[in-house]
């Protein structure tokens, strides 16, 4: 077994869990090593009910004075316990486990462990395990890893699988040379992996993390530079000259671009025509208006008489894009003939699309990843660029250059990140960056409150929509059981229903409904047939829908603040006065603090480097930045001193070595392609 191993390798995993592996992203037994745990479980003492304190996870003793109780809510069965102590009271609620009431027997006595929530001035505990006294005894004091999961995936079967992986691979040898593991004091590899999984004591963790974070990086790093080395000889074979295309997009747009797009539309023109292959990264707030800046680039390309592809993170957005791209063509009457390639169409519209785009009748092509995948055949492929980059990676490049092309790229991210940090990270991209925002925009009001104010909430909603608006209402979330998501989102519209003017029509939208559900729900919400929008936060990424002036956000306590600054820029994107809502359901000071940050500012920059200073480096346990870049571990924000350090040493070594030739770091090389293979594999997924 080695770490390119598949899963099925591994004792006691079959085709059946492998499945639901690859659904977290883990295919190999190496990807399985670095599935880290998303956080870690302390074990400790049981509290009194008097010492309990909301939304922080505690346990506590109970006594079952009688079996819980069962009844159906809708498409739920909710099982509940009442608990007493000395006169205070804490509810206990379980979803869809009626099974409890025969595990928890009247007259026993239980550990029951979980957040600590209160709602209408009622302590409870939603979900809470259970434990019997002596099980909690052996667990107490002891550091468990939680990952992330899926339906049908339970976290003793990760950790089971890691644990074997860890024996069978037992002592890697370490890659890092010497020289760096000495300079930047960094733990042993072999250590830092078992002691992220399985920590034996919790002072180990922050080394072994730390060894884990300056890998990624590093690697990351190094696989950067030697793109960059190659791209930077890369001539120009694509040479695209502004002609009278964009001009003509320009003059039938209804706003003029602001000289922040203006200025970076300069700098995209210029490396077009340029004696290099462009790439750029053009970095902009949610709302400063980059996809205007792309289409121009687009047009520019198209009328060199080459083909040019946009590319999104998801199914939604590329449809949308498509249709944005059609309505501006229109717009200003240029003829020119799209195309939109998904994974959920047919395979014979994909049939369809390939001949076109093959042909060359396709002047734009629009669509998600399927666009770099082996099918595809351009006829003159001069530009791609690719939207909200932070769920799509650098590598796409890589896909495409395999295949002989060379077109510009532009990426494009309204990831916040300080410019230090941004050319550490797109080391390989020249940056443009939009900083102003369109100047019919009101400046979105914003409000943080507490659950008491949902009626409020409501009534505000339907004043919205009832003066022709649209309103987003993101779902409350269900802590660490993915399994309950759909079942929330329902209920949740149901309740919704019964709270607002029944003329209202709602629709809601989850991860797992299938892409072509989702753009149906996207299309109906966008054509203003769908009035108030429940969804869990794939709505978070680049949707464009500027009647929409509401979002309220349910359990905002929970979220990450660029997430919820993410979610905040799904509204404020057109003439009229947004707002954003957001519900916390905790009174705990810190959660408090930050919230109070995304109240009084509507700049992503500040946001993040706010939020960064009151999480503090190395802060394990807060909540991460969603999904940044593609790093497992590595915070580019908490740890952006880490990535400063791995950057410097980057750059010494290959001032030393650029082959990597010399024997001490053949390790590291060898090591450094299969970071490379395996993100090209990743790419091709
Ligand atoms: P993002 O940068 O988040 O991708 P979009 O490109 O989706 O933003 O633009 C957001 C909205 O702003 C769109 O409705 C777009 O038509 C509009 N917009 C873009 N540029 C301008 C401008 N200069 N003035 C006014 N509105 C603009
Ligand atoms: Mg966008």
């Amino acid at each position: 077994m080695n770490t390119a191993s598949p899963m099925t390798a591994l004792k006691g995993v079959g085709d059946k869990t492998a499945a639901l592996f690859h659904r977290v992203g883990v295919d190999t037994v190496g990807e399985l090593l670095s599935y880290y745990p998303r956080t870690y479980d302390t074990y400790e003492k049981p509290v009194t009910f008097a010492n309990l304190e909301t939304d922080r996870v505690q346990a506590v003793t109970g006594f079952a004075r009688r079996m819980p109780d069962s009844k159906k809510a809708g498409r739920l069965t909710v099982t509940t316990l009442t608990l007493e102590e000395f006169g205070m009271y804490l509810h206990l609620t379980w979803f869809n486990m009626p099974f409890l009431r025969n595990t928890i027997q009247p007259g026993g006595t239980y550990i029951f462990r979980g957040r600590i929530q209160k709602k209408k001035g009622r302590l409870l505990m939603e979900q809470p395990e259970i434990y019997s006294p002596a099980d909690y005894e052996r667990l107490l004091d002891t550091m468990q890893p939680i990952y992330g999961l899926t339906a049908g995936l339970s976290g003793k079967t990760v950790a089971k699988a890691v644990r074997q992986a860890l024996e069978e691979l037992s002592m890697e040898p370490e890659f890092l040379p010497e020289e760096i593991r000495r300079e930047q004091e960094l733990a042993e590899y072999n250590f830092a992996l078992r002691s992220i999984h399985f920590p034996v004591k919790k002072e180990d963790l922050l080394p072994a993390r730390r060894r884990l974070v300056f890998d990624e990086f590093f690697l990351f790093i190094l696989a950067l530079r030697q793109m960059r080395e190659q791209t930077e000889q890369m001539e120009n074979e694509c040479p695209i000259r502004e002609g009278a295309w964009a001009g003509r997009l320009l003059s039938s747009l209804p706003y003029a671009l602001t000289g922040a797009q203006e200025r970076v539309w300069q700098e995209i023109k210029a490396d077009l025509a340029g004696g290099r292959v462009m790439n750029r990264l053009v970095q902009g707030d949610v709302g400063s208006g980059k996809t205007v800046v792309a289409l121009l680039a687009l047009l520019a390309a198209a009328e060199s008489g080459y083909q040019g592809a946009l590319m999104a993170p998801t199914e939604v957005l590329a449809r949308q894009h498509a249709q944005s791209v059609e309505e501006l063509l229109e717009g200003c009457g240029l003829e020119l003939s799209t195309v939109l390639l998904t994974g959920s169409m047919t395979a014979k519209e994909k049939r369809e699309a390939y001949e076109r785009i093959r042909d060359g009748e396709a002047a734009i092509i629009i669509g998600t990843h399927a666009l770099i995948q082996e099918k595809v055949e351009f006829h003159r492929l001069g530009l791609v660029v690719t939207d909200e980059q932070h769920r799509f990676g650098v590598r796409q490049r890589e896909r495409l250059a395999d295949k002989g092309l060379h077109p510009h790229v532009l990426v494009m991210s309204a990831t916040p990140i300080p410019r230090t940090l941004a050319i550490i990270l797109y080391g390989d991209l020249d940056i443009s960056v939009i900083d102003e925002m369109p100047a019919n925009r009101l400046p979105i009001k914003n409000c943080v409150v507490d659950e008491s104010w949902r009626p409020n909430a409501y009534r505000f909603l339907e004043r919205e929509i009832g003066a022709g608006h649209q309103a987003y209402i993101i779902c409350p979330m269900v802590e660490e059981n993915p399994e309950l998501e759909l079942e929330n989102v329902v209920d949740y519209t149901e309740k919704l229903r019964k709270s607002l003017d029944p003329s209202i029509r709602i629709a809601y939208l989850h991860g797992k409904m299938k892409p072509a559900e989702k753009n149906e729900i996207m299309e109906r919400f966008a054509a203003g047939e769908i009035q108030a929008l429940v969804s869990t936060t794939v709505v978070e990424v680049g949707v464009n829908v500027p009647n929409a002036t509401v979002m309220m956000v349910e359990n905002a306590e929970r979220f990450g603040l660029a997430q919820l600054h993410q979610l905040r820029g799904r509204v404020g994107r057109g003439k009229a006065q947004s707002y954003c809502i957001f519900l916390s359901g905790s009174d705990n000071k810190e959660t408090k603090k930050r919230l109070e940050i995304l109240n009084h500012s509507n700049d992503g920059f500040y946001i993040a480097s706010e939020d960064l200073k009151l999480r503090g480096p190395g802060d394990l346990f807060g909540v991460r930045q969603s999904g940044l870049l593609e790093f497992k571990i590595g915070d580019v924000f908490t740890d952006a001193k880490i990535l400063k350090e791995a950057s410097e040493e980057a750059a010494r070594l290959l001032k030393e070595d650029p082959e990597l030739a010399l024997p001490e770091h053949q390790a590291l090389k060898k090591r450094l392609l299969a970071y490379r293979e395996e993100g090209i594999r990743r790419m091709s997924l």
